[in-house]
């Protein structure tokens, strides 16, 4: 099959680009989505942690009420002591009435020689010798009431961590402290902290990091935090259960906090792999405890999930809808593209390609061929109108279809024809030594369908051949070359291909040449009129002559009416031409009479083209009547091929003229598809034979039978023979014995001027 070697690429090219900005999209779809959702959790996260770290803060300042509340107690007590001056039964007094704030408390007293009361027993010496001086520096003497770290000395006398103390004066004389040893632990296992616990282990711890008291049921190792005097501080429960290389550096951030009195967080990883919130904050009214929860983080991811989970599905989905639309346009795109594809590569009246398609094909076969020679065929099929009005359209176009189909049978992969328009075709051909092998099965099987569809007329192609040099690329310009040898063949009968040569350059120059300057050579009379005698042959006279154009240039030199007549006849300047040579005839002819000269009957050639021409009629009885010409003194040469188009008409204006009297002579008779029935037809006067013709029937035996018969047929038909060419003796004798009176010929007389016609044969 031709053409199959090249698949355009045009389409793919696109979807590509379009997949790629498809694709871009997307990833920066997923990347925006990605963006937002690390966004989304991080300022969650952060505001988690806030969260947390605020709560702790409420926390702490929960504790330090209650702290508050057993430091009343101290603070009354001391009160009621400072009344009078101090004796035992007073500080039991003061005991019991402490106590009637808040009935679990103890409350102890200390004098200013260091004996100390505390649930109804008497301390005396030992460690508790130093407390007075130890409470003394801690309130500077005048605190009200100071919340702090229980010194071992009150540990040893009762469980605590914790101590309110709260000096009682007497005057301006202080007379010792009343204490109350706090036990934080049961204060963090009240109620109102056992929601907090539920996310979190919470610590209350001193300044260095101690951990006081704790309730670490949750989270943390138990085995951690209970280890014998509870000397174990939050910095190392930190660096026990972290995992980070730097957790010791972070570390440090707890112990600065916690010296400087601020509340602050830590966030850790534990070698569990979750993370971990250590939030610290200062307890309010007492001295350097700071409450301390840590919060596991998973709880954090937990309520981060629906979080996640939404914005995952809104990119999930945000993608897939990317995706679906990204599909969509592409699908249409591609369908767009194919459907503009057909449009732009296809030819609708035949379903194979168009020329934009050749172009391409060509430039890549070639490119890709080197080593083979192409040629570029540009043709069309010979008399194709004809076919298209005998035939109708629908048969035409089957026959445009059936060369496009044919080729693709006949012709390899490499070879590709296309329809240009009308019934003008280009194919792209490798001249191999098959090639004539193909074209001739291509023309077989091109009319085998014809004849298929009816179509009875042969198929004839005329090619313009152009064989593409090696190394050339420029396809316009080849196939301009083809066309160009394509219509050297126009009225060319014989040959149906050309071949692109230099000549035919110099063809078409001189064609643009002779059109140039056509108009002003008529002008200025460059077109003369030659007469060429018809000679009597019986009584051996001039009997009239035929008119025959020359152009001679102003430099003398004479072209003969063979190199511009076809040329007008396709440019349509015959008309005018044609005209003029009648007129020119006409006022000759004219002249002579006037003069009372010999006139003969001058015949002048019309070319088919003229009868085409609606005023064509009007025109002709115009100039015979305005030179007032006489009967047959004019007459007209019609050769037979003007029967070749349209017949019925050409027969009407043939049959007008012959009304309006002129003498009509058929030229050429015998050189195309003759036909004796159309003798019988149309009007004819006179028939001339084509010298063509009888030139060989001379010395043919069987010819010579023919010509006999036929100038016996036209006698018949009542017409005169007038036999063109006659060169010789022989020749003369010959038709003599026929019965022919007339003929033409360069044994009488070449075309010579007028002006000698004149003085020649009609002084
Ligand atoms: P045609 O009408 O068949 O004219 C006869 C041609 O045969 C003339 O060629 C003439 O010179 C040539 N001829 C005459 N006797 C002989 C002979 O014995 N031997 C040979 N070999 N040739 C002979 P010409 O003048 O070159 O004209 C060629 C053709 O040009 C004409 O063929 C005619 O078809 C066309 N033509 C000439 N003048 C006109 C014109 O004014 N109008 C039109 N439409 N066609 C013209
Ligand atoms: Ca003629
Ligand atoms: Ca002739």
């Amino acid at each position: 099959m031709s053409g199959q070697v090249y698949k355009n690429r045009r389409n793919d090219r696109s979807v590509k680009a379009l997949m790629s900005v498809g694709l871009i999209i997307l990833l920066l779809c997923v990347a925006i989505c990605v963006t937002m959702i690390i966004s989304v959790t991080t300022t969650y996260r952060a505001d988690i942690i806030d969260e947390f770290q605020t709560r702790n803060e409420i926390e702490a300042s929960v504790f330090s009420r209650f702290l508050m509340e057993e430091g009343r107690a101290a603070k009354n007590a001391a009160a009621l002591l400072s009344q009078y001056p101090i004796d035992q039964s007073r500080i039991v007094d003061a005991e019991n009435y402490g106590r009637g704030y808040n009935e679990y408390s103890h409350i102890g007293f200390i004098d200013t020689n260091g004996e100390v009361f505390l649930d109804g027993r008497a301390y005396s010496g030992g460690p508790q010798e130093y407390l007075f001086s130890y409470f003394e520096t801690i309130t500077y003497g005048r605190d009200m009431l100071h919340i702090c770290t229980a010194p071992a000395a009150v540990k040893q006398m009762t469980v605590c961590d914790v101590v309110a103390v709260s000096p009682v004066f007497y005057g301006s004389s202080i007379q010792g402290y009343v204490f109350v040893p706090i036990n934080a632990d049961t204060l963090l296992s009240l109620d109102v902290f056992s929601e907090h616990e539920k996310s979190a282990d919470i610590y209350l711890v001193d300044k260095e990091g101690y951990i006081l008291a704790g309730n670490n049921q949750m989270y943390l190792d138990q085995s951690v935090v209970s280890l014998p005097g509870r000397r174990f501080r939050i910095q190392d429960l930190v660096l026990k259960i972290g995992k980070a290389r730097d957790i010791s550096m972070r570390v440090r951030s707890i112990t600065r906090g916690l010296s400087d009195g601020v509340s602050g967080y830590l966030m850790v990883e534990t070698e569990e792999g979750y993370i971990m919130q250590v939030s610290y904050a200062p307890i309010a009214d007492a001295d350097r405890l700071y409450f301390v929860s840590c919060y596991n983080s998973d709880l954090v991811e937990e309520r981060m999930k629906p979080l996640l989970f939404r914005s995952t599905l809104a990119c999930l989905l945000v993608s897939i809808l990317m995706i679906a639309s990204t599909i969509y346009v592409w699908e249409t795109s591609r369908r767009a593209n194919m459907t503009a594809e057909r449009l732009a590569y296809n030819d609708p009246v035949t379903g194979g390609y168009n020329v934009n398609y050749f172009n391409e094909f060509a430039e890549h076969v070639m490119h890709n061929n080197k080593e083979l020679p192409f040629v570029i065929n540009r043709f069309d099929i010979s008399n194709f109108r004809y076919i298209n009005e005998a035939y109708g359209h629908t048969r035409a176009d089957a026959l445009l279809s059936s060369c496009i189909e044919q080729f693709g049978v006949c012709f390899g992969e490499k070879e590709l024809c296309v329809r240009m328009d009308a019934d003008q075709f280009l194919a792209l051909m490798v001249n191999d030594a098959g090639l004539d092998g193909r074209m001739e099965a291509y023309r077989a099987a091109v009319n085998a369908d014809a004849r298929g569809q009816g179509i009875k007329y042969p198929i004839r192609f005329k090619s313009g051949i152009y064989k593409v040099r090696k190394h050339e690329r420029d396809i316009a310009v080849m196939i301009d070359h083809a066309n160009a040898a394509r219509k050297m063949l126009k009225g060319d009968k014989k040959n149906n291909s050309k071949v692109y040569s230099e000549e035919i350059i110099a063809g078409m120059h001189r064609v643009d040449q002779i059109e140039s300057q056509m108009q002003r050579a008529l002008a200025d009379g460059e077109f003369k009129v030659y007469l060429q005698p018809k000679w009597d042959i019986i009584n051996d006279r001039v009997a009239g002559a035929e008119a025959l154009v020359r152009w001679i240039k102003p430099d003398g030199k004479i072209i003969p009416p063979d190199e511009f007549i076809p040329l007008f006849e396709n440019n349509g300047f015959i008309e005018k031409l044609d005209f003029y040579m009648l007129e020119e005839v006409c006022r000759y002819t004219n002249g002579l009479v006037k003069q009372g000269k010999m006139a003969y009957p001058v015949s002048v050639n019309q070319s088919r083209v003229l009868l085409h021409n609606p005023d064509y009629l009007d025109n002709v009885v115009d100039i015979l009547k305005k030179y007032k010409i006489e009967g047959n003194m004019v007459e007209l040469e019609i050769t037979e091929t003007v029967f070749e188009e349209d017949e019925d008409y050409v027969k009407d204006v043939l049959k007008k003229l012959k009304e309006s009297g002129v003498t009509l002579n058929m030229d050429d008779f015998g050189s195309g598809y003759s036909s004796l029935n159309m003798l019988k037809e149309a009007p004819f006067d006179i028939v001339k034979l084509d010298r063509e013709f009888f030139s060989k029937s001379v010395d043919d035996e069987k010819s010579r039978l023919i010509l006999t018969k036929i100038v016996e047929m036209i006698h018949v038909i009542g017409m005169g023979v007038i036999c063109e060419g006659v060169e010789t003796k022989e020749q003369v004798e010959f038709l003599k014995g026929l019965g022919v009176k007339i003929v033409q010929g360069f044994y009488y007389s070449k075309p010579i001027p007028c002006e000698e016609f004149r003085s020649k044969y009609c002084e």
